[in-house]
């Protein structure tokens, strides 16, 4: 087992490090938070005063933080020249794929490994230790990182290099952002039609229609497996979380001048929705901002 520096101990990665303790890893943590420290402590990690003692001798560093604002300070002061030539740096955040890209360049330049390595699969995923890992990085820097990974996920799967993680994470994302609205409007649709939408349920979820928005996440109460619309569209996945991937992947394409329609659309109604009171509630609350314009 191994000393592991674990960086941002909130809603996803308090999980991942007790997830890493219980693998009986010598988890040394960190966050800015007492609370979250607290949290850490009792699942078994150890809370240490500063990122730079999560990182100092540590054989693999792990960063579970906001943004790439975060990632980058983090890594220019409490990583570089801290960790060891031999650990490897595994960003688990979801970010811009060019702060991914700079930060792997800079730690190269320094002689450290880094991969960046976003989840899918949410707060629950990430208790459960099931979290999908999508790695972009050197194979040396994937195969130094699978293991650690693999005591926190069901699935890592190596993207190619650097920064392709974090484009498979928004192009994911921007994907299921679009279905998501797209599963709505199929919804409220077939329902002003008269059709009940149990029935419709039943007919698409073998149809060509399916998707994962219906069959594992179906935005009706009632209807389909379990999901937070049977619980108000409380906890899963925030809608504010989803407008920061689509922001993201917006800016991707942008910047690589790609055509992205339908994902430009998701983003728009998603910039509308997540705003004020609702940004708490799960993504597919958004068939509500559906419902009232009718
Ligand atoms: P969070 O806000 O709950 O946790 C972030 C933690 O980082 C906080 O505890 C904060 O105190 C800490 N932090 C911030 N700056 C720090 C610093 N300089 N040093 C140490 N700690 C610092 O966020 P989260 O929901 O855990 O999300 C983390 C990342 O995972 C984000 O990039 C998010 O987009 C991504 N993500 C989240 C989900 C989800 O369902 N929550 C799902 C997939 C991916």
């Amino acid at each position: 087992m191994a000393r592991v520096g674990f960086i941002g101990l909130g809603n996803m990665g308090g999980g991942m490090a007790a997830n890493l303790a219980k693998k009986g890893h010598d988890v040394h943590a960190f966050d800015l938070s007492e609370e979250a420290l607290e949290r850490a402590r009792k699942a078994g990690c150890l809370p240490v005063g500063s990122a730079r003692e999560a990182a100092d001798k540590a054989e693999a560093v792990i960063t579970m933080l906001p943004a790439g604002s975060h990632v980058e300070q983090v890594y220019k002061e409490s990583v570089f020249g801290i960790a060891d030539t031999a650990a490897v740096l595994i960003d688990c955040s979801t970010i811009d794929v060019e702060t991914a890209v700079q930060v792997a360049d800079a730690a190269a330049a320094k002689g450290l490994t880094a991969v960046d390595a976003p989840v899918s699969g949410g707060i629950a995923a990430a208790n459960a230790g099931t979290l999908t890992f999508m790695v972009g990085g050197t194979q040396d820097g994937f195969d130094r990182a699978k293991p650690f990974l693999d005591d926190m996920g069901k699935a890592v799967i190596h993207a190619g290099q650097n920064g392709t993680g974090q484009t498979a994470k928004i192009c994911n994302n921007m994907l299921l952002g679009a279905t998501m609205i797209a599963t709505c409007e199929a919804f409220l649709l077939a329902q002003k039609q008269g059709l009940d939408p149990q029935k419709f349920y039943d007919i698409s979820s073998v149809s060509s229609g399916q998707s994962w928005s219906m069959t594992s996440y179906c935005p009706l109460p009632g209807v389909g497996p379990e999901s937070p619309a049977d619980h108000d569209y409380a906890g899963g996945f925030a809608s504010a979380l989803m407008l920061k991937d689509l922001r993201l992947a917006m800016a991707a394409a942008e910047a690589s001048g790609t055509d992205t329609p339908m994902g430009k659309r998701a983003a728009e109604m998603y910039e509308h929705f997540a705003q004020g009171a609702e940004s708490g509630l799960d993504f597919s609350a958004i068939i509500r901002s559906l419902t009232k314009t009718e």
